[in-house]
């Protein structure tokens, strides 16, 4: 262990929340960093934050974040020792390690040969019997034959799931319930596992019935492994984490020390080094059993949901990641490694939810925290969720003594986040926090598909905050204005128009003092008062903060509510106009357009390929007519509700 000097210079070759992430850490220990970013990212969060920033191409992850050769070079050229690969994008990729080293760099991170052994499912699920880890029943052989994958399926009994071995990320999955449901998922897994890894060999597991994802953080210097505990990620939807704890509620001392040793002869097996998360199902029908839980995968990097293990562990896990790449032992023994309360960390992300979770863009008008609570995140106010990109925007992070106060603080941090300019899951997360079941502690991966009305349902905005918006739109509202902006202007009776998710409504405000305004809709009348510069409901008396943008309002109460604020004339002026425009349903970017003007179309012809998050939306004329206007460009980025397409009759 002669030469252990920390790094004087790293490069992160990431982007968002985890390079941010990363370069918090570096800084407190004196390590300079430097960013690399994407035409996209020109002005990012991670960019501002580095001492450098190298441009390393265009903004499709293919031509930046996945060029593993220009990002060695920019490690070289500004003098940085080491690389931090983040997750995603080159963290699990053995040959960018191998060219990394070829370079004289250091890559933070594990061993290239490491990441070999565990990157394909079927020859990781060999590596662990033979290390005598216990591995989810089932097919994990060379034969691909159909035939014999339908065999294979039978002996271990349905139901069953069919994975890419080259999976991550929850594609490439199937769920098949029976022999008649075989084929058809076999074809659909290996044709998405070939576009998505380009490799589509499967393996056949046996399906856990009321199954846990319960997974265990592991640090290895080469030569010893130690766990710092689980963490439980069984909220899920499609496979997909949502909320995560520390530690696993229910969990025993005997499941504890089992799924640790099972964990750390995971790591030995492979002499592994740095960061490590092993993956394990559990089999939760009958509560936690030391003999019920078994490996599904490894990954050899940071994993998203680290900062739990941070919170009950108080060890920042960047930090271990820098000094065992620098050559250090590792900080700690396992019996130095405690437990200390319980954490959550929850995924805000920008997707419509109401849509199927459907992934979003846009630009973030307002993005505020509360300072309670650990938010990750790698954007700010006015920063654009591309669709290039994770549209992850945060991660919320609370602790506490125990599980029932840790989970409060989530639910408090997550209704006091302040955001506009996109929709997000935001109130999604905020009812999962506060489900009953997930509050019991009763959690497995299949809660939130059984309950998903409940948890995705739409509620009208309440008539306090429609109230509040309608006096806002009408003028009333911001504090420092409204001296001159009531007393002396305000009509004393006025009429707004507003449209929320359950489309336009108007409102008519009443002053029937400075201090006091009636507001009428359609719901009701509502007396507001104003108390302090503030509006507040007179009935409820609570002081609500709200956000008034050009064309829109928004108001953050314990679930936030956004109104666009309608101006009458524009309404006309498009009335009058008297043909069809074609609207863009949500945010994305235009990838094709086969309308001119002049065009004659027929109902039904695809005008426009809109592309939100890789999935691609045709939008079709809806009925025959003339193309008149085309208001926009190939590969222009439209916000939802944008005019795209003006249709006008054929004979006008
Ligand atoms: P986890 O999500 O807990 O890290 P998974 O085993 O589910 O673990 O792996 C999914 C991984 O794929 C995550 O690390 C995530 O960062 C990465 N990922 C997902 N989407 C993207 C993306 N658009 N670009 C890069 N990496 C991504
Ligand atoms: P990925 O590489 O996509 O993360 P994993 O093998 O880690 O794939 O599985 C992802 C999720 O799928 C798990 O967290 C779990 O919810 C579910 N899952 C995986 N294997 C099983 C199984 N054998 N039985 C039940 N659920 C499973
Ligand atoms: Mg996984």
């Amino acid at each position: 262990m002669g030469e252990c000097a920390m790094f004087t210079k790293i490069l992160i070759a990431n982007r968002g929340e985890i390079a941010c992430r990363v370069i918090k850490t570096a800084r407190s220990m004196g390590v300079a960093t430097v960013a690399v970013y994407s035409d996209a990212d020109r002005h990012a969060r991670h960019v501002e934050m580095a001492d450098q920033a190298v441009h390393i191409g265009g903004s499709a992850p293919a031509d930046s974040y996945l060029r593993g050769v220009v990002i060695i070079q920019a490690a070289l050229d500004t003098g940085a020792q080491a690389i931090h690969p983040g997750y995603g994008f080159l963290s699990e990729n053995p040959d960018f390690v191998d060219a990394v080293v070829a370079a004289g760099l250091v890559f933070i991170g594990p061993t290239a040969a490491a990441i070999r052994a565990m990157g394909l499912k079927d020859a990781a699920k060999k590596l662990m019997e033979t290390a005598r880890v216990p591995v989810v029943p089932g097919y994990h052989g060379e034969n691909q034959d159909p035939g014999h994958l339908l065999k294979q399926a039978a002996d271990i009994g349905y139901p069953v799931l069919i994975k890419a071995v080259a999976g991550g990320g929850g594609k490439g999955m199937r769920l098949v319930e029976n022999a008649q449901g075989f084929d058809a998922a076999l074809i659909s897994a290996r044709s998405e596992a070939r576009s998505a890894f380009g490799n589509d060999a499967v393996l056949i597991e046996k399906y856990i019935t009321t199954p846990r994802h319960i997974e265990v953080q592991i640090f290895g210097d080469g030569k010893d492994v130690v766990h710092l505990y689980e963490r439980d990620c069984s909220l899920q939807r499609r496979h997909q984490k949502v909320i995560e704890e520390a530690p696993a509620p229910g969990m025993t001392d005997a499941m504890r020390t089992a799924m640790g040793n099972a964990a750390v002869q995971a790591a030995k097996a492979i002499n592994y080094s740095g960061a490590g998360t092993v993956e394990f199902i559990v089999d939760a029908s009958n509560g936690l059993h030391p003999d019920r839980f078994w490996f599904m995968e490894m990954n050899t990097r940071l994993q998203v949901e680290h900062p739990v293990t941070e919170a009950v562990t108080g060890v920042d896990l960047v930090a271990w990641q820098l000094r065992i790449a620098a050559g250090e032992a590792l900080p700690k023994q396992q019996h130095e490694l405690t437990l200390n309360g319980h954490a959550f960390e929850a995924r805000l992300y920008a997707e419509d939810v109401p849509k199927g979770f459907l992934p979003a863009t846009g630009t973030l008008r307002h993005l505020q925290f509360p300072e309670q609570a650990r938010a990750d995140t790698g954007m700010r106010s006015g920063d654009v969720i591309s669709p290039y990109y994770d549209p992850m925007i945060a991660k919320i992070i609370t602790h506490g003594p125990t599980r029932e106060i840790a989970l409060l603080r989530l639910s408090k941090a997550l209704q006091a986040t302040q955001l506009a300019g996109t929709v997000t899951n935001l109130t999604f997360l905020d009812r999962l926090a506060r489900h009953p079941d997930f509050v019991a502690g009763n959690v497995d991966t299949g809660l939130i598909a059984r309950d998903l009305n409940n948890l995705t349902r739409e509620q009208p905005a309440p008539q306090s905050a429609r109230a509040l918006a309608a006096i806002h739109a009408g003028g009333l509202g911001p504090v420092g204005n409204w001296q001159q902006g009531i007393t002396l202007w305000s009509p004393l009776k006025q009429t707004v128009w507003l449209a929320d998710a359950d489309g336009p409504f108007d409102a008519i405000l009443q002053m029937q003092s400075p201090d006091t305004v009636l507001v009428e809709t359609d719901g009701g009348s509502t007396p507001m008062i104003r108390r302090n510069g503030q509006w507040i409901d007179a009935e409820n008396q609570t002081a609500i903060p709200a956000q008034l943008f050009p064309d829109t309002i928004s108001i953050f109460g314990p679930q936030s509510w956004h109104f666009n604020i309608i101006d009458p004339l524009a309404v006309d002026t498009g009335a009058t106009i008297g043909g069809d425009v074609i609207l863009a349903p949500m945010p994305g970017l235009i990838k094709a357009l086969s309308a001119s003007v002049g065009q004659k179309v027929n109902a039904g012809d695809p005008l426009i390929v809109l592309e939100a998050m890789k999935m691609e939306h045709s939008l079709t004329a809806p009925r025959a007519g003339t193309i008149a206007k085309v208001l926009v460009q190939e590969n222009q980025q439209v916000d939802a509700g944008a005019a795209l397409i003006l249709l006008v009759e054929n004979d006008a």
